[in-house]
């Protein structure tokens, strides 16, 4: 199976390397980096636009101020005479922009990229940190982040994982207009876990998806996650120390990294027992289960408007939307779990997907 995989990944990588060499004569766009402090306005002035232009670009579009660009990704810049076009792709959605400065005509407008898609295959060892180990070998934080998030739930923290542990995984790569733009999901993963290969696959669902195996099926977990797609930005720290003031500041639930309007989902059937808005957890919800237990969902850009005190819902109805209101700097969804009145680690009570993804992935592990 393993041998098989790395054939037909080696073949693509060679298929589309004769592709990308045929490119590159037309192609007319350089691919620049994403440098350190580097924000849409100084890639703009990196570039020739000058004050005014720049607020003609901000002005264009409204999704341009909520661009977000990490140092893994690039952007295209393509000159001739009198004319300026840069297409810049979000780090963590599929937006894009074409912003095009021709004479003294500035536009901005979203694009879709015909990203062209190849598969690369990473192998290493863990020594010191799983993140750092994975570092070492792919220079990204986003891959090395989506690699922890296939294990999120199998590890409470990295010291399962042995010196000496064996890791791989499959990373998509795009490219647009024959430059490597961004690095895609990581579909299939594999980290020695107690001395065993745990081995996980992301599963698409709509605009997002989770990473899984059929063990997942079999966790007995009272709740499903209340996201399409899980990636965790924070996870349950009881004595998290502030770095600065090296005060205790505990984090008590997990946050889910997702851009602002994605949609929340209750987690097992509920009734709704408080909801509003307060200046730490801005929008927030509260659930109390059948079992006792309760959920609170914060920072959210919208409550859905049927939501009221008593209000039952069922598992896998809409509740809300992710945002960012409350103390909060990049949107995220802020999840606790409360049992018998105290907060306990979420990842301990959910299973790692949602419920409308159950039946998708019992036909997966029927058909293997
Ligand atoms: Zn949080």
């Amino acid at each position: 199976m393993i041998f098989h995989l790395a054939s037909i990944v080696s073949a693509f990588v060679l298929a589309f390397t004769s592709y990308q060499s045929v490119q590159a004569a037309a192609n007319t766009f350089t691919a620049k980096p994403v440098r350190l402090g580097d924000n849409l306005l100084s890639i703009l002035r990196q570039n020739g636009f000058s004050e005014k232009e720049r607020e003609q670009v901000l002005a264009s579009h409204k999704g341009l101020r909520h661009l977000f660009l990490t140092l893994d990704t690039k952007y295209l810049v393509r000159r001739t005479a009198g004319e300026t076009e840069l297409r810049m792709f979000d780090s963590q959605t599929s937006d894009a922009f074409r912003i095009l400065k021709s004479g003294k005509k500035v536009t901005a407008l979203p694009y879709n990229p015909e990203y062209k898609t190849s598969l690369i295959r990473i192998d290493g060892r863990v020594y010191g940190s799983l993140l750092g180990s994975i570092l070492a070998k792919i220079n990204s934080n986003w891959v090395a982040t989506r690699f922890m998030d296939a294990y999120v739930f199998d590890m409470e923290n990295s010291r399962d994982v042995a010196r000496g542990a064996r890791f791989w995984f499959t990373v998509e790569k795009k490219f647009e207009a024959g430059q490597f733009v961004k690095y895609g999901e990581v579909l299939q993963t594999s980290l020695e876990i107690d001395g065993s290969p745990v081995q996980k696959r992301f599963v698409r669902y709509k605009d997002g998806g989770v990473f899984f195996n059929a063990q997942d099926l079999l966790e007995d977990r009272p709740f499903y996650a209340p996201v399409e797609y899980i990636k965790v930005a924070s996870r349950f720290k009881p004595n998290r120390l502030h770095p600065i003031t090296k005060r205790l500041q505990p984090h008590l639930g997990i946050d889910f990294e997702l851009p602002v309007g994605e949609p929340i989902f209750a987690p097992r059937k509920g009734i709704v027992v408080r909801y509003g808005h307060n200046r730490a957890a801005g929008n927030y919800i509260i659930l109390l289960h059948s079992n006792g237990m309760e959920t609170a969902y914060n920072h959210l850009h919208r409550i859905d408007k049927r939501i009221r005190r008593g209000l039952s819902v069922k598992a896998g109805e809409r509740i809300g939307e992710v945002g960012c209101t409350g103390y909060c700097t990049r949107a995220h969804l802020h999840f606790a779990v409360k049992k018998k009145g105290r907060m306990v680690d979420p990842v301990k009570y959910i299973k790692p997907f949602p419920p409308q993804m159950e039946q998708l992935l019992e036909a997966r592990v029927a058909s293997n």
